[in-house]
């Protein structure tokens, strides 16, 4: 942090917004699509073999036929959860609130572009709504197969109670959803929203109660305006040039703060990164790769499973590479995950460590734990109490209460450990779903290779050799008439390996 005091004064630039708030940070689709990759292919497949064996046993007796339907019954299960996560995903994807002096626009997701005016909001504005829903889950459908299974007289639900949130916005007498989810960490978000939405709304961005920690604040004689300290005697008003004295206390507070944020430029590097991360519609240009991913080993890996069944029948390993795509998903997912970190990190500090708006237009923001004027560093910067030498952020936040949260800590280190720990986790999650993700990969390519050399009983590694082979007189032309069992062993090993 450069900026030395009065001279950036007036600086919190008139840019066109006041506020950038993660609305949907992006983890409720992100869990969605996980689910959905899951549980869609397999789903279908369940409701395919019932079909086909149920067609195949329609010469049998007719209770065979409900037995059969009743083996669909999963696999329509799963595939009704893989639809509607599907849908929740696409109406939860990443988006941010951006506040603007008239109004607020959407930007990202669903509702992306949308424009309120803040004279269109009618009362109460904003409203979280906590509540229920009742939901398809895997345990549940699991519980309820067995349920089925144990043939006891109670059957257990496949339907259970999701917690939800959701934001509302109140436009020109319409009660319009903005956001939901059912993660605790865009809760957060849409609270904050909504509390900031009614705040600008009603005029209030400024706080009334008193401050959490007192401290003696150095004012301009001239017009009253507080004045930022300095390591020195007396500082010039930065609204009316008269110089303010300071007491011995002031100063040395002041010095010894000035020392210490210069030495923490690392930390305002990090933070003027996560500010400038890429915004909602990159992360859910990212989900949408990942999805077509997670999506699509499915077909891929099945469909090279059943061309091969089908040359040379179904054998042991076959039914091990039936749950190779869930490696994709798996890989899939970490990574899209891993990727919302920042934008989680983000809103943590948002939240925690905004500076509260200026008393007056024109004024310097205020500490959020003694109110003191704070240097100036721009819109989205950090800087330092020269009173209390708490860390705050310029502008982001538009709430005008004080929760504990925002008193709590003095620094930002805490915020920022969280932040690594969690990048920590995710990326070696990834790590492993890339080694899966790698895994899956050579064990379609191993898959691919073993039907080039399919006839040749030598197996050779090397992918040139198969049609020089020379035990084998046919390497590769109609074998049509289906080969002798004993033919396999020899191909068995290369593709155990995976
Ligand atoms: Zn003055
Ligand atoms: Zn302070």
């Amino acid at each position: 942090m450069s900026s030395s005091g009065t001279a950036a004064f007036g600086a919190i630039p008139q840019q066109a917004a006041l506020a950038r708030l993660p609305l949907q940070i992006g983890t409720t689709a992100t869990w969605s699509v996980g689910r959905a990759a899951v549980a869609l292919f397999p789903g279908l497949a369940i409701v395919g073999v019932a079909v086909y064996v149920g067609l195949a046993a329609e010469s049998f007796r007719r209770s065979l036929v409900a037995v059969i339907l009743l083996c669909a019954l999963p696999g329509l299960l799963l595939t009704a959860y893989a639809l509607m996560h599907l849908h929740g995903a696409l109406r939860t994807r990443a988006s941010d609130l951006l506040f603007l002096a008239d109004g607020l626009i959407v930007d990202g997701g669903r509702l992306h572009g949308q424009r309120m005016a803040w004279v269109e909001l009618n009362p109460p504005y904003a409203e979280m709504e906590d509540t229920t829903a009742r939901r398809l889950t895997l345990l549940r459908i699991f519980l309820f197969m067995l349920s089925l299974g144990s043939r006891s007289r109670q059957v257990i639900s496949p339907v259970a109670s999701v917690r939800v949130w959701r934001l509302y916005l109140l436009h020109r007498g319409n009660r319009r959803l903005i956001a939901e989810t059912d993660r605790p960490i865009e809760r957060d978000s849409m609270y904050a929203a909504a509390t900031s939405v009614v705040a600008v709304v009603q005029g209030q961005r400024y706080v009334a109660q008193a401050p959490a920690i007192a401290a003696q604040i150095a004012m301009c004689p001239g017009c009253g305006a507080p004045a930022v300290p300095d390591d020195a005697p007396a500082v010039a008003c930065a609204y009316c040039g008269q110089w303010v004295p300071l007491s011995p206390l002031i100063r040395g507070q002041a010095g010894a703060t000035k020392a210490l944020s210069q030495s923490r430029a690392t930390t305002t590097e990090i933070i003027a990164k996560l500010r400038v991360q890429p915004r909602a519609a990159r992360t859910n240009t990212w989900l949408l790769l990942l999805a077509l991913l997670m999506f699509g080993a499915w077909p891929v890996g099945w469909g090279l499973i059943a061309f091969r069944v089908l040359g040379d029948g179904f054998q042991a390993p076959d039914a091990l590479c039936l749950m190779l795509p869930l490696a994709a998903v798996l890989g899939g997912f970490f990574i899209a995950r891993a990727r919302l970190a920042d934008r989680g990190a983000l809103q943590l500090l948002t939240l925690g460590f905004g500076a509260l708006a200026p008393q007056r237009e024109g004024q310097p923001s205020r500490c959020r734990r003694c109110h003191g004027p704070l240097p100036g560093a721009g819109l989205g910067g950090v800087t330092q109490c020269r009173y209390c030498a708490a860390e705050n952020i310029i502008g982001l936040d538009l709430r005008p209460s004080v929760d504990p949260a925002r008193i709590e800590q003095q620094t930002f280190d805490d915020a920022l450990r969280k932040r690594s720990r969690e990048k920590l986790l995710w990326n070696v999650l990834t790590g492993v779903a890339v080694v899966a993700l790698a895994g899956w990969i050579g064990g379609t390519a191993l898959y691919i290779a073993d039907m080039a050399s399919d006839d040749s009983p030598v197996a050779t590694p090397t992918p040139a050799a198969p049609p020089a082979a020379p035990p084998s007189p046919t390497p590769h032309s109609a074998p049509v008439p289906p080969r002798p069992a004993a033919s396999r062993p020899a191909l068995a090993p290369p593709r155990k390996k995976k």
